[in-house]
């Protein structure tokens, strides 16, 4: 599952092709994905000019000079190719129309982009830009973690009353957006915290010390994925995945990295979801 990482670097990869240009034309192959689509979305979208592609957690948020913003959520399994981009970035000819290519935007300058999603828990919505903070989906998220408005204060606070794991409290949305297990694991390993570890039971020193370690996580992540994006051009167009070595994610079983730890990396289940980390160094 697309972690922030992985968003903000599809984000990128679609800013070339899409941001200041218009979409003649939107192509909504189905009704739905998750949810129902907004209204008429085709026919909002279609002659809108994309003023601004952010990022919101996972979301990707398409400003358009309509007022509206195009609300993208790449779900479990949604894929984002760009193809035949006239300004040199992507080489890919339009490819033909695949199965569960459910949504398709025929950018003026010649790119065509295509949102594919085989399990149809991806989503898209539409929202007056001005209201874009109280939509349901946005609203009740964290603050992101690259930005200014997590810090140690913060995340001290929000920890203090969690009576659930660390692992578990920083995969709440409410305390810090984005961060999913693959990311929280390797946090935890560079911080030398127990995933098992009471949220606030944590001195406040070593939650002071996990904020610049989540910042440096998500941007070593987004950085590798950049990288992707130079050398990408991957061969079907498709943004977002790329190689990137993980420390404790994945590892059940071989050594543990940290100096002077001769400890194995273990998996534990915490939430239905598999937990990464070294039992010896970690505490
Ligand atoms: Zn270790």
């Amino acid at each position: 599952m697309p972690e922030l990482p992985e968003v903000e670097t599809v984000r990128r990869g679609l800013a070339p092709s899409m941001e200041g240009h218009v979409i003649t034309r939107a192509d909504v192959n189905r009704p739905d994905l998750r949810w129902p689509f907004p209204e008429n979305m085709a026919a909002r979208l279609s002659g809108a000019k994309v003023t601004g592609l952010r990022r919101r957690s996972k979301y990707i948020l398409a400003d358009m000079d309509t007022g509206e913003t195009l609300i993208i959520h790449l779900g479990m399994s949604g894929r984002m190719t760009v193809s035949g981009d006239p300004l040199g970035q992507f080489h890919h000819d339009h490819p033909a129309p695949a199965k569960h290519d459910h949504v398709v935007f025929h950018m003026a300058n010649g790119a065509r982009v295509t949102f594919n999603d085989a399990r149809r828990f991806g989503a898209m919505d539409l929202a007056d830009t001005a209201q874009l903070d109280d939509h349901w989906l946005i609203k009740p998220i964290g603050p992101e973690p690259l930005g200014n408005d997590f810090s140690d204060s913060y995340l001290t606070s929000a920890l203090s009353t969690r009576n659930t794991p660390i692992k578990t409290a920083l995969l709440d949305q409410h305390v810090v957006a984005g961060l999913g297990n693959i990311y929280v694991c390797e946090v935890l390993f560079r911080a030398g915290i127990n995933p098992k570890r009471k949220a606030r039971d944590l001195s406040g020193k070593r939650i002071a010390a996990l904020v610049p370690i989540i910042r440096d996580v998500l941007s070593e992540a987004i950085n590798a994925g950049g990288s992707s994006l130079k050398d990408y051009r991957q061969a079907d167009g498709e943004l977002g995945y790329f190689q990137h070595g993980f420390q404790a994610y994945d590892r059940e079983g071989n050594e543990c990295q940290t100096d002077e730890c001769n400890g194995t990396i273990a998996r534990i289940t915490q939430s239905g979801r598999s937990t990464f980390y070294c039992p010896k160094c970690q505490r």
